[in-house]
């Protein structure tokens, strides 16, 4: 039986979670996907599903991601679990911040379609 790699993308904008789920789907991986529109239903997802990946919109509203990736590496269930940031954002996406929050790395908006698999997997190797 194939591993199935799970994603959970939390992202607060439907076209990108529809453009990320289609890019992944597409690909030759066994990628699942897992997604939540804001930060609170996430971290739901995150601690009860417990998905190998998480992608990480830094820029929504009420609770941000870099917020949502500390309170992540709080709970035991998730702190494991490598978080990906994506970000349009090149300023807000500042590396110092970003590994301080918790993050394993980012990608930056819009995505390279091609290259999108394999960094997802390159993450996924390389752990949280
Ligand atoms: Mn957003």
């Amino acid at each position: 039986m194939v591993k199935m790699h799970r994603i959970l993308y939390i992202e607060d904008n439907r076209d990108n979670r529809v453009l990320v789920r289609r890019i992944l789907l597409a690909s030759d991986h066994p990628f699942e996907m897992l997604e939540a529109a804001s930060a609170m239903e996430g971290i739901r997802i995150a601690r009860e599903q417990k998905p190998d990946l998480i992608l990480m919109d830094l820029s929504m509203p009420e609770v941000d991601g870099l917020t949502a990736t500390r309170t992540l590496r709080a709970f035991p269930e998730t702190q494991h679990i490598p978080v990906v940031a994506l970000t349009a954002n090149v300023m807000q996406a500042d590396k110092t911040r970003t590994l301080a929050a918790g993050c394993s790395g980012y990608i930056g908006k819009p995505i390279d379609i091609d290259r999108f698999p394999q960094d997802i997997l390159s993450y996924l190797r390389n752990g949280a």
